[in-house]
């Protein structure tokens, strides 16, 4: 049995997730994590809101209450939607925890003392009517490369240069509108040129990191690694432990990284097992898995790693950096402020999760951007989950209910074609589950698609229906072999669908759940003779044939309905 972390890139806490962050850093790492716990591997998936940082500070000075309050509300708002999702984290936690923040200040220490950290007077923009300085999204101004007025201090949103706030031209003020002055003030600096030439050998020779890793780190190590500041002036944030650094703060990106860690800690103390955190992080054995934007790559494959080594200690390294192109909304971007894009919480006013969950895994950008649009959403719930997967299991279970009281018929000979559809069975599960473990997991949805649709084409070959009649053994062998395929379907479709598989083994009259069954089970033809199944229902509805047309009418309708947290942007 193996050990894994599976690590989902903690989202940020006052970003509502849309489908595309959804699909990158939500339903990805759940469906791997629920496949290696079917397949009995040992599982820990961990992640949770970052809530520190410029962002909530200057949200929470609009709204006038502080921080903390305003991320208790959006931390309680997020966790339960990733609930609605059937998300199976073992430790969906957040940054605010005092087991994190004290496991953040140890572990900065370590670096410190090992020689990684120096400080250094820097000078940085200051408004003299708030005082307070003004880094990254503090201060806004016309960016010095394109000329975008609403640039960052941190980043140009137009064209996606990284920027200095002092580069900024007309800078002003996010809370005053007033025009900062510059002050000096002392940070701390995490040394990452001394770690170059590890990082590099790291990355640039790892055995499961794909290309794209590779290609966006390869761009880092040209320009060469340089120390990052890994300090701020903000007060919300975790205290920086370093000697003479009172009133600073640890760099949100910096802290919520080590949330992984602390994370997975803090899972094994409220089981009244701390130390057993170890068996996973200091376990040279053990896989960590990382589920991310891609736009967050170095952060995963070079500071993450930078950390780990200053520390010392042995912590196992990423073993796999799972990270998508962009998912595109009807042919544009996803846009709050203009209203494009549809958010977790809109999503689950239209559809139940498991359809959401499948539509976006087929149409999860592994390659090249992809674009979602209702027409495909359309297609997948009515022609793939309602005529290929329900389908197939519904005329199963009806005519095994009709014509054989419910109970499981007995086989007779196999012939030719049963004999074929048999090891069609029963190389299912491996067939899928090559593709999850090498993270294509639209492949892995489409093999699952590929497999229902063998199963329709047989049961249409041996028509059962009409060949009852004439010849009774023929057709019970059929309904067996279907029956157990159904069986295999709901296990198999667990990773992507937790609701309807639960539902599917519900139907079919097994006992406990598909959640603790074992992958590998999906090919052993166990549903014997005589095993009484519960009457059918269908697993899903079809979508209106009006659906594409009606449903933004539909979604303006939810979002005025929706009582989502209170932000002031
Ligand atoms: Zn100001
Ligand atoms: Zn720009």
């Amino acid at each position: 049995m193996g050990k894994w972390v599976i690590c989902a890139a903690w989202p940020y806490v006052n970003a509502f997730p849309h489908l595309g962050t959804l699909i990158a850093c939500v339903i990805s790492p759940d469906v791997v994590a629920r496949y290696l716990r079917l397949k009995g591997e040992d599982v820990v998936f961990v992640s949770g809101s970052d809530e520190h940082g410029t962002p909530i500070e200057v949200e929470a000075r609009k709204l006038g209450i502080e921080p903390k309050k305003l991320t208790d509300e959006l931390h309680s708002y997020v966790s339960l939607l990733f609930e609605k999702f059937k998300i199976s984290y073992d430790n969906y936690t957040r940054t605010e925890n005092p087991i994190h923040i004290r496991f953040v200040q140890e572990f900065f220490m370590k670096i410190y003392e090992n020689g990684y950290i120096y400080d250094e007077n820097v000078s940085l923009p200051f408004c003299t009517k708030c005082e307070i300085f003004l880094p990254d999204r503090f201060i806004e101004g016309t960016c010095p490369y394109c000329g975008y007025e609403k640039a960052r201090g941190d980043q140009c949103d137009n064209c996606g240069r990284l920027l200095d706030p002092l580069d900024l031209i007309n800078p002003k003020c996010v809370f005053c509108g007033s025009k900062p002055t510059v002050k000096v003030t002392r940070h701390w600096f995490f040394d990452l040129t001394k770690l170059s030439e590890k990082l590099h050998n790291f990355v640039m020779n790892h055995e499961h990191f794909p290309p794209s890793v590779k290609n966006y780190c390869n761009a880092w190590f040209r320009e060469g690694l340089k120390p990052r500041a890994i300090t701020r002036d903000n007060a919300w944030g975790i205290p920086a432990p370093f000697p003479g650094a009172n009133g600073k703060t640890i760099y949100v990106w910096f802290e919520a990284l080590l949330g992984y860690l602390s994370a997975t800690l803090e899972y094994f103390t409220s089981r009244g097992e701390a130390e057993r955190w170890k068996d996973y992080w200091l376990n040279k054995d053990c896989k960590t898995v990382f589920f991310i934007g891609k736009d967050n790559i170095p952060f995963h494959a070079i500071i993450l790693p930078a950390m780990l080594m200053a520390s010392g200690e042995h912590y196992v390294l990423p073993w796999q950096i799972s990270s998508i192109e962009f998912l595109m909304f009807e042919g544009q971007a996803f846009s709050k402020s203009r209203g494009i894009g549809v958010w977790a919480d809109e999503a689950l006013e239209i559809c139940p999760p498991d359809y959401w969950r499948f539509a976006l895994i087929l149409l999860r950008p592994e390659v090249r951007d992809l674009n979602f649009t209702w027409k495909d959403f359309y297609r997948i719930v009515n022609s793939e989950l309602n005529d290929n997967i329900g389908n197939f299991i519904h005329r199963t279970l009806s005519f095994i209910y009709r014509y054989f009281g419910g109970e499981v018929p007995s086989p007779s000979k196999l012939n030719v074609e049963d004999e074929e559809f048999k090891k069609t069975v029963e190389s299912a599960p491996k067939r899928i589950g090559l593709q999850i473990e090498k993270m294509r997991l639209r492949l892995a949805a489409e093999a699952l698609l590929e497999f229902s649709s063998k199963c329709n084409q047989y049961l249409n070959l041996k028509e059962p229906w009409r060949r009852i009649k004439s010849n009774l053994e023929d057709s019970s062998t059929t309904l067996w072999l279907t029956a157990n395929a159904v069986k295999a379907l709901s296990i198999l479709m667990e990773p992507f669908m937790p609701d309807a598989s639960e539902e599917v083994w519900r139907l079919l009259g097994l006992e406990g759940s598909v959640h603790s069954a074992k992958w590998f089970e999906a090919a052993s033809f166990n549903l014997k003779p005589g095993h009484k199944i519960r009457k059918p229902k269908p697993i899903f509805k079809k979508l209106p044939i009006n659906f594409v047309e009606t449903v933004e009418k539909q979604l303006s309708e939810v979002r005025s309905k929706l009582k989502r947290p209170k932000l002031a942007k």
